[in-house]
């Protein structure tokens, strides 16, 4: 499943490869994907002789900007690739379903110039829209400093992981993230939000830092070391602990009984 890793790398491929390019023709034939009252009529009006101008990341949520200084939405939900001229952002074989089926192609436009940028998704669960509110997400993961992580804990006595996922309060955490994030913070991801130390504050900040820097020059979410060690019977990769494998915050979670406190 795409994490802000993931989205930032369909980012950067737009904003190498879309900006600048005149939009003749606009591919929208799922109403269904369109979300927050948009229609076909209406994507195709807003886009069409526009260019892309930018392209931003909030959290998972995708910003095009375009000349008309609106902002096109681009969610990829559970398995959604952005392709510019054909071409997939990241490592194919990221996903199971990755074969070209057009019927794939939930959104898309064609430049003045032949080339195309689509969002492919098996799924169905991302979704388009226009001038998406971003103040809706909380600070991008990427910029969290340590007084709003702290000032974010104090304030939910929701266990840490469902605080550290909720997109509301901090954009871009997945579980696949989280899991890793707190595993190697040493905190466990049941704990009350705001019954963290200010140390174990400091180290879970430490730890979404550490694990978005060296997962990102991994490849992606799923190269985190728990990650690897996931699974029933399987150990922890620090202290050879069996994993334990919960529910917290409605989602599968692994972590260490051991290190994990
Ligand atoms: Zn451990």
């Amino acid at each position: 499943m795409p994490e802000i890793l993931e989205v930032e790398t369909a980012r950067a491929l737009l904003d190498a490869r879309a900006l600048g390019r005149e939009i003749v023709d606009v591919y929208a034939p799922d109403a269904w994907f369109l979300k927050r009252g948009l229609t076909p009529r209406a994507v195709r009006a807003a886009l069409k002789g526009q260019s892309f101008t930018k392209a931003r990341r909030r959290g998972k949520l995708i910003l095009v900007d375009l000349t008309s200084g609106a902002a096109l939405g681009l969610h990829l939900g559970m398995s959604g690739r952005v392709l510019v001229d054909d071409e997939a952002a990241g490592d194919p074989l990221l996903y199971a379903s990755n074969k070209p089926d057009p019927a794939w192609h939930r959104f898309g436009v064609t430049f003045a110039d032949g080339g195309t940028m689509f969002l492919r998704d098996p799924r169905r669960l991302g979704a388009v829209e226009l001038d998406p509110d971003e103040d809706r997400l909380g600070p991008d993961a990427f910029d969290l400093t340590l007084a709003q992580l702290r000032t974010i804990l104090a304030r939910s006595r929701a266990p840490v992981k469902a605080v550290l996922m909720d997109q509301s309060r901090i954009a871009g955490l997945g579980n696949l993230l989280c899991d890793e994030i707190l595993w190697r913070a040493g905190v466990d991801p049941a704990r009350a939000a705001d019954d963290l130390d200010d140390d174990e504050v400091k180290r879970v900040h430490r730890a979404v830092r550490d694990t978005l820097r060296i997962l990102g020059k991994r490849g992606g979410s799923h190269t985190g070391d728990l990650t690897s060690a996931r699974g029933p019977g399987l150990h922890c990769p620090k202290d050879g602990a069996p994993l334990l494998r919960r529910t917290v915050g409605g989602r599968t979670t692994f972590s260490c009984p051991v290190h994990q406190r």
